[in-house]
């Protein structure tokens, strides 16, 4: 799938990394100046932000975008970022490489069909209590509105384990491969819950072939406006990038060998 001079689901690990938020343009621009040189080749932030209380900070919006834009043309970096309601496609899509479409808005499908309309190419989340089914099924929708350019996102589930924020199912990465052509990333901060344990996933997540991970990363973590328990400081996501390059030489490898075995996509109804 091609986002500018990128293809994601090609040869390349794509790495697309920032903070949960945009929050101050120093914020930002410190951000995808540091990431782009670790390794990162798009980068992540909302403007939109869902959050699971009202009274969180739920984003800068407009003010937002045009900052992503800004770092855009001072890093070369894509951007990605979310969209949360079907009115704002339009305005997120002017400023937006790749829009995001958030865990809890896997079902909106009238947001699903603005987004599939707009052409852009769209990063899905799985939904924290959807089957795989279910997540294929909103992908297809995006499909069938004529935008083929979908990315599926693993971002950990719901499960009865509370130890982490979320569950993330790793197989999931796998199975996906195996039953759809779409390009299949990992979020593994969002799984996490915990910057500590963020690194271990991203490992993990290459080892389960996934094509690139969206990683959350703050100049001063501690200080940050939202997710800020499970942001990578520069230091930590420069030791994550050292950390996958084993796993990812291991995986060119045995590329050839994982070939074998695809599985129909009815084989989970
Ligand atoms: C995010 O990426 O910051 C986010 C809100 O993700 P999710 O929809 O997976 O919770
Ligand atoms: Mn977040």
């Amino acid at each position: 799938m091609p986002v500018l001079d990128l293809e994601i689901g090609g040869e390349e690990f794509i790495t697309m990394a920032g903070p949960c938020s945009v929050e101050t343009e120093f914020q930002l621009l410190a951000t995808a100046n540091h990431v782009r040189r670790g390794g990162a080749r798009i980068l992540r932030g909302g403007a939109f932000k869902p959050r699971s209380s009202p009274y969180a900070f739920q984003g800068l919006g407009l003010e937002g975008l045009k900052m992503l834009a800004r770092a855009r043309e001072e890093s070369g970096l894509a951007i990605v970022t979310e969209v949360m309601s079907e009115e704002d496609v339009p305005m997120v899509a002017e400023y937006a490489d790749i829009l995001q479409i958030g865990t809890r808005n896997m079902e909106n499908y009238s947001l699903l069909e603005a987004a599939a309309r707009s052409r852009r190419p769209v990063l899905l989340k799985r939904g924290m209590a959807s089957t795989i089914a279910e997540f294929l099924s909103s992908a297809q929708l995006i499909l069938d509105n004529g935008n083929p350019n979908v990315i599926l996102c693993e971002r950990g589930i719901r499960t009865f384990e509370t130890a982490m924020r979320n569950t993330f199912d790793v197989a999931a990465i796998a199975l996906l491969k195996q039953i759809s052509h779409l390009p299949v990333i990992a979020d593994p901060s969002h799984a996490a819950g915990y910057r500590d344990l963020v690194p271990a996933l991203a490992r993990i997540a290459v080892a389960a072939g996934a094509d690139g991970m969206l990683v959350e990363v703050h100049p001063n973590p501690d200080k940050a406006w939202s997710d800020g328990e499970q942001s990578m400081d520069f230091a930590g996501f420069d030791e994550m990038m050292d950390g996958i390059e084993p796993y990812l030489s291991l995986r060119g490898q045995n590329a050839l060998r994982c070939k074998a075995g695809a599985r129909p996509m009815e084989a989970v109804g």
